[in-house]
């Protein structure tokens, strides 16, 4: 590592648990940030800051007055803008050692092959059921570590699915009762600081990923901001989940 970066990084480096080795590991790590909302924002923010290697960003959205309130890597000046340009341009001049990626697109089912195959830990950050069920099956299939976190009103929550262990619930196990519905923030309250929150729960969850830190829980996390609650739920594999139960092994 040179001389600089042991310096960018020192304050990581000198957690034992991540050390010099795990640094590398960070720096080396290839990560899809699919949605530039509130919390997409702050999870790139602190993913950028901390060298992570790769970032590809993906959303097909422009910088509207409403943003402002919560998605930290916007300005005035940058209204009507798409928010991967100016994303990818915030980043960079934040850590110039990042590969950062701009894609203006909304993932489906034709393109995320190809959008997402570089990546190996996808962070959904998206506002709709129908996305995320997108992204669920495809790294189900891949085997990938999706992390995905949501937020409405003064809750939010998040969870990591690792599909390297077959063992692993995926988001329609636990989320069938809910198709249909849509967590849209578009037209929804939402807290400021919560995206904030938990953006950097995300965040943190895929660099103690990237280090190993973490064991793999299969378990929901919910926090509720207005009480200071923070619940654990735990989540299982469904044997009728009308997707994973249906995989091959
Ligand atoms: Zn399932």
């Amino acid at each position: 590592m040179e001389d600089k970066n042991l310096l960018r990084y020192s304050r990581h480096i000198m957690l034992p648990e991540i050390d010099i080795e795990g640094q590398k590991s960070i720096s080396s790590s290839k990560i899809a940030v699919v949605g530039l909302g509130g919390l997409g924002c702050s999870a790139s923010v602190y993913l950028a800051a901390s060298g992570v290697g790769e970032l590809n960003l993906i959303d097909d959205d422009s910088i509207d007055l409403s943003n402002l309130q919560r998605q930290i890597l916007f300005s005035e000046e940058d209204l009507n803008r798409e928010k991967v340009e100016i994303a990818q341009m915030k980043l960079l001049s934040l850590n110039e050692n990042v590969q950062v990626n701009s894609n203006n697109l909304r993932i489906n089912n034709s393109n995320i092959e190809n959008i997402l195959e570089g990546s190996d830990l996808i962070l959904d950050c998206t506002d709709n059921f129908e996305t995320r069920k997108i992204i669920n099956a495809y790294c189900l299939n891949e085997k990938k570590i999706l992390i995905s976190g949501s937020s409405q009103g003064w809750k939010g929550q998040f969870f990591t699915l690792d599909f390297r262990n077959e063992n692993s619930p995926c988001y329609e196990c636990f989320f069938e009762d809910l198709e249909g519905e849509d967590l849209s923030c578009r037209e929804s309250s939402i807290f400021s600081p919560l995206v904030g929150i938990i953006g950097s729960f995300i965040a943190s969850e895929l660099i103690k990923k990237l280090i190993s830190l973490s064991e793999i829980k299969s378990e929901i996390i919910e926090i509720d901001l207005k009480q200071n609650k923070f619940k654990k739920l735990n989540i299982r594999k469904n044997n009728n989940c009308p997707l994973c139960s249906k995989v091959k092994k």
